[in-house]
């Protein structure tokens, strides 16, 4: 796949996947732990960055699930390519900035490290949570071209501080179908991917749609995938993921991610795009062509393969 590969329109997705990815996180925010009546009634359809909700937001400011994407990710530019004991120094490095909002798998796994230097949570079927599967991002950029890297850090970045299959099948899931988005396969490939993600682990069926956005990773994929499948904007889709509620920020956050590696950067409304979070749309706009650089380095490194 990476022969004719055209960069150009990869950091154009690329830019709407992380681009989407924060302002899915600063629009779902202000509803997040809401339930789809208590949205309802109090903004109708929730569509704008007004910050507040539970966290007291500016709007336009992102939580801990663009934060902790954009830790790990300038561990792996910086070391160029994912260092588990480096992901986990960065994460640790934010963790104790005391950010606005940390998962509680995560801090619990971040203290690990802190405590033992152990870069890998021990299997518990408590860390069924998705917070481990929303940084798949920067891992998915820096493997462009190199699915054997994405399974090896995906699983690896989910396991500082998640361990649980649920969580490692999301992750992966994500990734690829992040890498398929990119290369430009569109709705059909990714639907290939969420198949093969159900195929492995049933319970994240989500047709017919369950109803539920809780922060188990499996409510909150079927949450993303079905605003995903059945909306063709970047607007659309975050908004219907928005507005069940619940875990809003992460569920907007892989809305805008998947829609935005979809449709580009160009997709996303530019209401929402004006009123992210200027600081963190700098360093996202940094950090895409960097952590491609990664992924292109890498390949231009690799061994050439012998001609069929
Ligand atoms: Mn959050």
């Amino acid at each position: 796949m990476v022969e004719g590969v055209d960069w150009a329109d990869v950091e154009r997705r690329a830019l709407g996947a992380y681009l989407g990815f924060a302002v899915g996180d600063a629009l779902g925010a202000t509803v997040q732990f809401m339930s789809v009546d208590e949205i309802a009634t109090a903004y109708g359809v929730h569509h704008n960055l007004r910050g507040g909700g539970w966290l007291k937001l500016r709007a336009g400011q992102v939580t801990d699930d663009t934060e902790m994407c954009l830790a790990l990710g300038k561990s792996i530019v910086d070391g160029g390519g994912f260092d588990a004991a480096a992901a986990a120094q960065a994460l640790t490095a934010w963790l104790l900035g005391k950010p606005t909002d940390v998962d509680h798998t995560c801090r619990r796994g971040l203290r690990r490290y802190l405590a033992d230097r152990s870069v890998c949570a021990p299997p518990n079927a408590g860390d069924a949570g998705a917070s481990a599967a929303v940084r798949t991002l920067p891992v998915a950029l820096a493997s462009v071209g190199d699915p054997a890297a994405l399974a090896d850090w995906s699983a690896a970045q989910c396991h500082l501080t998640h361990n649980h299959p649920q969580s490692d099948a999301a992750g992966l899931a994500l990734g690829r179908m992040v890498h398929a988005l990119l290369t430009g396969g569109g709705h059909k490939a990714a639907r290939a991917e969420a198949n093969r993600l159900i195929a492995a682990e049933p319970q994240f069926r989500f047709q017919p749609y369950p109803g539920q956005a809780g922060a188990r990773v499996v409510e909150t994929l079927q949450t993303v995938l079905h605003a995903y499948f059945r909306n063709d904007s970047v607007e659309r889709c975050v908004i219907e993921a928005v507005n069940r509620g619940e875990n809003a920020d992460t569920t907007g956050a892989l809305a805008g991610m998947l829609a935005g590696a979809t449709y580009g950067v160009e997709a996303i409304p530019r209401r929402w795009l004006g009123r992210l979070d200027g600081a963190v749309k700098t360093a996202i706009e940094t950090q895409v062509p960097a952590l491609l650089a990664v992924a292109r380095r890498r390949l231009a490194q690799r061994p050439a393969r012998c001609p069929a």
